[in-house]
């Protein structure tokens, strides 16, 4: 059996196929949640928001959703974060 090892960091702690146009996109938990709170700070995106794959050779997007459902509570926290941090910039903006 081959080795699966993140894309990023090399540990071998990954979780497995975001979804099914992913299998080859290895990724561990940390350096996964690191990457979308980077992308949602960055795009300002909400979580049904898709955002580009963490695997520099692979052009499809991954639903910020549909990761953050396989993560443990620890890294879902972060993300909802970094949402939340969006939404009072968002926010902000609206005001006149
Ligand atoms: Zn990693
Ligand atoms: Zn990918």
């Amino acid at each position: 059996m081959e080795t699966k090892q993140c894309l990023i960091c090399s540990s071998t702690e990954i979780i497995d196929p975001i979804d099914p146009l992913h299998s080859e996109c290895f990724g561990c938990r940390m350096c996964i949640t690191e990457w979308i709170v980077t992308k949602i700070i960055e795009t300002r995106a909400s979580i049904n928001n898709a955002i580009p794959c963490h695997a520099n050779d692979c052009a499809d997007k991954v639903t910020i959703n549909e990761v953050y459902k396989i993560l443990t509570q620890d890294y879902q926290e972060r993300i909802n974060e970094a949402l939340f941090k969006v939404y009072l910039i968002k926010d902000i903006r609206k005001c006149p």
